[in-house]
């Protein structure tokens, strides 16, 4: 199997992607495929939300609670924003998805086989500069597909007392300190933000 996901020059491609035929494909289209994809579970969606170009979290599933589809402003991303500010991470330097796109009581191997098809879509189109994986579920995809990426405990973790939320943040901090420094000295050159 082919290792896919960000290298130095560029994203490589999983096995099964035809590049050039999918080109031009934009996120937009990609989200109109998944707003009405009827092989996810039944439900609103939450489509990934973010920044091209940056950090990739890829997390398991919305928040049962997100019965609406919001990006970046449901329960769980009331906390898991402020994690990640405190690690240095600005609001432009990531973009979140998860696997499952829909709210579901009880994750299953199908729904993230099926899920993984669309993140496998987002990471070519996002061409992330690092991909996090989050938790057990988007952990386990990643080494099925072959994505290379860096993995973390899940950040609810913090919430059932398995890991503090300082030692999350310590752990994001090295997994992402080198993309960041570089940002921000490039920044103070007064250079453009992104490598290309
Ligand atoms: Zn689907």
């Amino acid at each position: 199997m082919t290792v896919f996901g960000p290298t130095k020059r560029g994203v490589n491609y999983p096995d099964y992607v035809q590049p050039k035929p999918r080109a031009p494909f934009t996120l937009h289209q990609l989200e109109d495929r998944i707003r009405t994809c009827t092989h996810c579970p039944p439900g609103t969606k939450e489509l990934g939300w973010g920044y091209v170009n940056q950090i990739m979290f890829i997390g398991q599933g919305p928040a049962l609670s997100n019965t609406d589809g919001l990006r970046g402003t449901s329960d769980f991303d009331k906390f898991f924003i402020p994690l990640v500010l405190k690690a240095k991470i600005n609001k432009p330097n990531f973009y979140f998805t998860n696997i499952v796109k829909t709210p579901v009581s009880r994750v299953t191997q199908a729904m993230i086989t099926h899920g993984g098809t669309h993140v496998k879509d987002e990471i070519l189109i996002v061409k992330p500069k690092i991909i996090i994986a989050l938790g057990a579920y988007a952990s386990s995809w990643a080494d099925t597909v072959g994505l290379r990426c860096r993995r973390m405990v899940h950040p609810s973790a913090t919430r059932y007392g398995s890991i503090s939320e300082d030692e999350w943040v310590k752990q994001l901090v090295v997994l992402t300190s080198k993309f960041i420094n570089k940002l921000y000295a490039r920044h103070r050159e007064g250079l453009p933000q992104q490598e290309e």
